[in-house]
């Protein structure tokens, strides 16, 4: 199934919105035992943050996606899609995932760390959760826990096309001017999140 195709650095709530409900749907399917998506790198963690926060599974949902161009020598992709179905086959595999250059992160831990390296994920002091090595996975940690409060009434409204509110992100740095926030304001920001 498309969703879209777009860089994923355009990512929008109209985008989002068709991929949550498209997902809640097919994991909803007894046929469907789990999900890979393919994704852009730039915005994959606040994709697999969302997805962490709204579905309501115990099914594995797998994000992955390639840092090269498939014109490349040696692209990443091919590889990075067949290990996401390592993992998404993987037995007692739960949560919603991220698999890149042979590394498996959980959504509540990975950020994107690096602009150009194949391996371009990482999830900071808590390290991946495992590998994939030929096909097989070793895990370092167990499975993410299951989710425990998914946000169901979000996936409601998001099915009734409710618009989602506009917050944005202020930095906070030597010398920073309480302007911006001003502004924001004025011009009807519903939300900010201090970037301290
Ligand atoms: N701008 C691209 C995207 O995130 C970069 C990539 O895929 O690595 O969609």
């Amino acid at each position: 199934l498309q969703v879209a195709q777009i860089d994923s650095k355009n990512m929008s709530d109209v985008v989002w919105s068709d991929l949550v409900l498209a997902c809640d749907n097919a994991l909803r399917d007894d046929a469907v035992a789990g999900v890979v998506i393919t994704h852009g790198t730039d915005t994959l963690e606040e994709t697999a943050w969302l997805l962490h926060r709204l579905l309501d599974t115990t099914k594995p949902v797998v994000l992955t996606c390639a840092m090269r161009p498939a014109s490349s020598a040696a692209p990443d992709g091919p590889q990075n899609l067949r290990d996401a179905m390592a993992v998404v086959a993987a037995p007692g595999a739960r949560g919603v995932l991220v698999v890149c250059a042979g590394e498996i992160h959980s959504a509540q831990q990975v950020q994107k760390i690096h602009p150009y390296r194949t391996n371009a994920f990482g999830s900071g002091d808590h390290g991946p959760l495992g590998w994939i090595e030929e096909g097989v996975v070793r895990l370092a940690q167990n499975w993410p826990p299951e989710q425990t409060q998914p946000a169901l009434i979000a996936i409601k409204n998001i099915a009734n096309g409710a618009p989602w509110p506009r917050v944005e992100i202020v930095m906070s740095y030597t010398g920073a001017q309480g302007d911006t926030v001003d502004a924001l304001v004025r011009s009807g920001v519903q939300g900010l999140v201090a970037a301290a």
